[in-house]
Order: structure tokens, then sequence, then C-alpha cells
């Protein structure tokens, strides 16, 4: 299911990569007016990432032994999400989030009082948002799919996840928990009824 967005986001983190590096260059849009559904194209492959990305977290808590996905530090929810992915990957999405702030700031210094922002300027700052979108989401889509079905989860008898694998028992009915991995592919159909 979500396979299909793998291509959409590398199509669309290539062609953005394109847009921005002509920016860069002082040249048009290859797209044309077709450009903005790049825009689009962002929205439309974040949805499932965002969606996709709890889950892949939640997945996590029986390897960190974390009791609250909140009480994950920021910095290693990003490791674990991108847990399936090869380390350049990680890298490379890393880089596009922080490039981001470059062309905020580049952004910001062009639209000063006194400046106007050309439409070269906007492009850029777009464009350099929309990498960073189609980055982030193809590398979670991707750690996704590579995670789905290796992850291990233990369940109790009464069928609940069970956050930690040091525990013996289910924290939510406490009923002793079932040896041997549960693989993740029905993880994450059983969140929703392991969360009552
Ligand atoms: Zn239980």
């Amino acid at each position: 299911m979500l396979k299909p967005f793998v291509p959409l986001a590398a199509f669309g983190l290539s062609a953005s990569m394109l847009v921005h590096v002509l920016t860069l260059l002082r040249l048009p849009s290859p797209f044309g007016e077709m450009t903005g559904l790049l825009h689009l194209g962002a929205i439309v492959v974040v949805v499932p990432t965002v969606l996709i990305a709890q889950p892949l977290l939640f997945n996590a808590k029986s390897w960190v032994d974390a009791s609250y996905i909140f009480e994950i530090p920021f910095n290693l929810r990003g490791q674990l999400l991108l847990r399936g992915c090869p380390a350049w990957m990680r890298r490379t999405t890393t880089f596009f989030g922080a490039y981001v702030f470059i062309c905020l700031a580049v952004l910001l210094i062009s639209t000063r009082p006194g400046h106007t922002a050309t439409p070269d300027t906007e492009l850029q700052w777009f464009s350099g948002c929309w990498m960073a979108a189609y980055a982030f989401a193809l590398s979670v889509l991707w750690s996704a799919i590579r995670v789905a079905g290796r992850d291990v989860l233990p369940r109790c008898t009464a069928g609940h996840l069970v956050w930690s694998t040091s525990v013996r028992y289910c924290q939510t009915c406490r009923r002793p928990v079932v040896d041997g991995p549960v693989s993740s592919a029905s993880g994450y159909a059983g969140l929703a009824r392991s969360a009552d």
C-alpha cells in the first residue's frame, strides 16, 4: 500500500532538486506552469508518511523499552523512524532538513525591508521545502517497507502489543507475554486493538 508512494517521492525529490539547482543558476524551471504540481505532490506523499510514522515509532517502543512515545528523545525518534534506511539515506534526509533553514535565511535576507523577493527567490525557498518533504517521505516510507515483517513485537495471551521486551506481563491486562516474535505486519493492524 505504501509502495506506490516511493517512486512518487523519488520523482518529486529529483524534480525539486532540478528546479532548485536551476533557480540557483537563475534559470527557469523546465516544468513551466506545472512546477506548482510539485507542491501538491509533496502533500500527497507526506500524508501516508505521517500516518505510517506513528506505528513505525510505536513498534520501535519494543526495541527501546520506552513507556510512552513522547519519552523517546527527539533525536532518537528520527533514528528510530529511519531505522530501515541505509546510513547514507539518513544523512541525506538530515541534510535536506537542515538545508531548509539555509533557504529560509536566504529568503529572509532577500525580503528584508527595501528589497522585494523575486520569483526566483520564492521558487528557491519553495523548492528547498519540497526537497526536504520528498526526502523525508522517501526515507520514512522506505524504512517502513524495509522493517515491515522484521520488527519483533511481543504480545500477551489476550493479543495486546507489549511495549517492552524486558517484561513478562502485559501492561494492559497483566496476562503473561507469549513467547516468540510477532511480525510487525500484523503489529500495525493490531495497534488499534491493543490501544483499548
Ligand atoms: Zn494484555
